[in-house]
C-alpha cells in the first residue's frame, strides 16, 4: 500500500517540501506520496489525531506549529526537547515521535564549505531557527559563538538557557558590525532581507575577514543583500537552499532509513525559485 507523508503549517501553499520529497521517493523507487496540509493553530490537535487515525507514516511540521506540537506527541528526541521545537514526526507502530532536523541540517550544509573546528562564529538573530542552529553549532569542537539580535535580551536568554557562557557571548548588532573582521563564519538567521523586503540587510558590512564564510538561511531571494555584499568583499557565501535541502534529507532518512541526493534537492528548489544557488 502507498505510504503517506506530509507537512502541516500555515501558510503552506508555497511549500517546496512536496516537490523535493516526492522526487526523492521516485528516485528511491518507493511507493509513497507527500502532501502539504494547511492547518490553523486551533486545528492542530485534530490534525495530529487525524495523522494518527489515517496511519500517516511521517510528516514535517512548520510555522506556526513547531513548538505547539510537542505535547501532542508520544515522545520527542532529547535534542529537540532542548531546542523546544519539532519539525519532523515519524509514526513508529502507532507512536508519534518528534525530531528537529533544522539545526543538524544547517550544520551539515555549512560543513560543505567550512571546517568548523576552532572557528570564531557570529550568529545574527535569536528567533526559532537561530535556537536550533545555536544549540547544534555549540556541539562543534573548539567553536566560539557570538550572537547579536535586535532584541538583545533574547540572545542573552538563549545563552543562559543552554548554559553556554563558556563558549558564547551576546553582543549588539552595532558591535558585531564593528568587529566583523574577527569572524571566520557569519550565520544570518533573521527574516531581514527576505522577499519582498529584498533591499534590507541586518548588518552594514564594510569589510570581512580573509576566507570568511557567510551563510544566510533565507532562500527567497536566492541571494540576499547581505550575501551579495559579503561576496563583493571576498567572502565565500552560502544561501538557505542548502539548509533547506539538508533538513529535508535528514527527515527523509528518519522516515525511510535512506539519505537522498541533496544536490538534486537543491537543484529542484533552485529551479523552482528561478535562480542559481550560491
Ligand atoms: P522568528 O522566530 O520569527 O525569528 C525572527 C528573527 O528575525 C528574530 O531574531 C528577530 O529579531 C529578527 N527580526 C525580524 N525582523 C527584524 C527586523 N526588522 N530587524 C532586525 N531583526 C529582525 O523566525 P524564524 O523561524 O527563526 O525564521 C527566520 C528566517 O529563517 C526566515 O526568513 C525563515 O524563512 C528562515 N528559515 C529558513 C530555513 C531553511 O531551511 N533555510 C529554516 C527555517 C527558517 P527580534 O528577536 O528582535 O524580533
Amino acid at each position: 500500500m502507498k505510504r503517506l507523508y506530509g507537512v502541516i503549517g500555515s501558510p503552506i501553499a508555497h511549500s517546496m517540501s512536496p516537490l523535493i520529497h516526492n522526487d526523492a521517493f521516485l528516485q528511491n523507487g518507493m511507493d509513497a506520496h507527500y502532501h502539504a496540509f494547511h492547518v490553523e493553530p486551533d486545528q492542530l490537535e485534530t490534525a495530529v489525531a487525524g495523522m494518527r487515525a489515517l496511519g500517516v507514516t511521517g510528516f514535517n511540521v512548520t510555522i506556526p506549529h513547531k513548538e505547539a506540537i510537542i505535547p501532542l506527541l508520544d515522545s520527542v528526541e532529547d535534542a529537540s526537547l532542548q531546542i523546544g521545537a519539532v519539525n519532523t514526526v515519524v509514526n513508529k507502530d502507532g507512536k508519534l515521535i518528534g525530531y528537529n532536523t533544522d539545526g543538524r541540517g544547517f550544520v551539515e550544509a555549512l560543513k560543505e564549505v567550512v571546517e568548523l573546528k576552532g572557528k570564531q562564529v557570529l550568529i545574527i538573530g535569536a528567533g526559532g531557527a537561530a535556537r536550533a542552529i545555536f544549540y547544534t553549532l555549540a556541539l562543534e569542537e573548539g567553536i566560539q559563538l557570538d550572537i547579536c539580535n535586535r532584541t538583545v535580551s533574547k540572545s542573552e536568554d538563549l545563552i543562559k538557557e543552554f548554559s553556554l557562557e563558556r563558549i558564547a557571548r551576546s553582543i549588539t548588532v552595532d558591535q558585531a558590525a564593528k568587529e566583523i573582521q574577527n569572524y571566520d563564519v557569519v550565520v544570518q538567521t533573521t527574516s531581514v532581507g527576505m522577499f519582498p523586503q529584498i533591499n534590507d540587510t541586518p548588518l552594514q558590512l564594510v569589510s570581512v575577514k580573509n576566507n570568511a564564510v557567510f551563510s544566510d538561511i533565507i532562500y527567497n531571494p536566492i541571494e540576499t543583500k547581505l550575501l551579495r555584499e559579503a561576496k563583493a568583499l571576498g567572502a565565500v557565501t552560502q544561501n538557505g537552499v542548502h539548509m533547506f535541502a539538508y533538513q529535508a534529507a535528514l527527515a527523509f532518512k528518519i522516515w525511510t532509513g535512506k539519505f537522498p541526493d541533496t544536490d538534486r534537492m537543491k537543484k529542484i528548489v533552485e529551479e523552482h525559485l528561478g535562480g542559481k544557488t550560491c
